[in-house]
């Protein structure tokens, strides 16, 4: 048997340890894992109630349309039924895109460093990955437009950027959006703008009435805190959105996160909760890394990455034996860590422990 070409080279991918097996290979009694993004604070209870609802019903299949959900985040967006779409995660939109609009040989453009799915589903449809570096940690979209061809068929933007947390402003996406050539498509991953209120912050789905090349997507994974149900959302052109559906599988997303995430978007008491909450934890943060000399890149999600000064995997394994887990290991910031905002009492163990790991090792770089 021999499987397509294109894939042979591609990596499994690893998952983060799980916390019980970091607890029990370190002998620790409590372990903060800080490394997905996920919500510190869980969900709604009015999503967990939902859930309970649709317990009784877990032998039908889902509403492959997901119907209600839809009309819900219509009206939400002031955007019609028929522009917007679902995915087991904005993950599996990413592929439906790839699926849909890449063919061997087409070109599409990233960011060097970013959300690597891009770069994933892209090669698992043999397109030509252009790879543009990041300049000072966030998206150098003049050089991305540099690299448009007339083969570009798909480009993606992380806003922020995972992971480094950096934004582009309205203006200069807008800039962007008014140089690339319309017949190409232009993703605004925005999984983490719930957590934004900086008025320069784009709303990508704005942008779609004068830019309808614009794909925007959006998760429940988030600040809804929903991430175990796998469910997020993209929003389009009609006739864009009509070929993401064409190659959907029919029911990609299950009733307990339809259920979910319709009662999650009715509790802004919850989510204006996480988004303070989450303001406090990047405020914090920002002042302990300055006291301790370590720059951070200017962060808007719900996660900060920070220059430790020495070998990231060295305070990362450090960090681990004190049982806490961050994300290090980025090919281009060899001495930054990726720390997820947790709840204050995590966010001041973590600065703790990094302190204590700090001094143990000498800066080496
Ligand atoms: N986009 C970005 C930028 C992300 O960071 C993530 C998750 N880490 C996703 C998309 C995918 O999230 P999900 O599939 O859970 O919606």
């Amino acid at each position: 048997m021999q499987p397509k070409p294109n894939i042979v080279h591609l990596p499994v991918y690893q998952p983060g340890k799980p916390v019980d097996d970091v607890k029990r290979e370190l002998g620790l009694s409590e372990v903060i894992k800080l490394a997905s993004n996920e919500n510190p604070f869980g969900s709604s209870p009015k999503a967990k109630e939902a859930i309970a609802r649709e317990v009784d019903n877990i032998s039908i299949y889902p509403d492959g349309a997901a119907v209600d959900l839809t009309a819900a985040l219509a009206a939400i967006h002031g955007v019609n039924p028929d522009q917007i779409i679902f995915g087991a995660g904005s993950d599996e939109i990413i592929l439906m895109i790839a699926r849909a609009f890449l063919v061997p040989g087409d070109e599409t453009i990233m960011a060097e460093s970013t959300f690597p799915q891009y770069k994933h589903n892209a090669q698992i449809e043999n397109a030509v990955i252009i790879e543009v570096p990041l300049k000072n940690g966030t998206h150098d979209l003049f050089s991305m437009l540099e690299r448009v061809s007339d083969k570009t068929k798909v480009i993606w933007v992380c806003n922020p950027n995972n992971p480094t947390g950096t934004i582009v402003t309205a203006d200069e996406i807008e800039w962007f959006l008014s140089k690339v050539p319309q017949n190409v498509l232009v993703v605004l991953d925005e999984a983490y703008c719930e957590y934004i209120e900086n008025s320069s912050f784009p709303n990508g789905i704005k942008l779609l009435q004068k830019y309808p090349n614009v794909v925007t997507l959006r998760t429940f994974s988030k600040i809804y805190g929903l991430a175990s149900l796998r469910i997020g959302y993209g929003v389009g052109r009609p006739d864009v959105i009509r070929s993401i559906n064409q190659v959907r599988e029919p029911f990609n997303t299950s009733r307990f996160g339809q259920a979910a995430a319709l009662a999650a978007l009715q509790d802004e008491e919850f989510i204006s909760f996480c988004r303070h909450a989450n303001k406090e934890g990047l405020a914090y943060f920002n002042s302990s890394f300055e006291k301790l000399g370590l720059e951070a890149f200017p962060a808007y999600g719900n996660f900060i990455m920070v220059d430790v000064k020495r070998p990231a995997q060295e305070v990362f394994d450090a960090l681990l034996r004190k049982g806490i887990i961050v994300r290090g290991g980025h090919k281009l910031y060899p001495t930054h860590i990726r720390i997820t905002v947790g709840s204050r009492e995590q966010n001041e163990k973590v600065v703790a422990a990094l302190t204590a790991v700090l001094q143990e090792i000498a800066v080496k770089v």
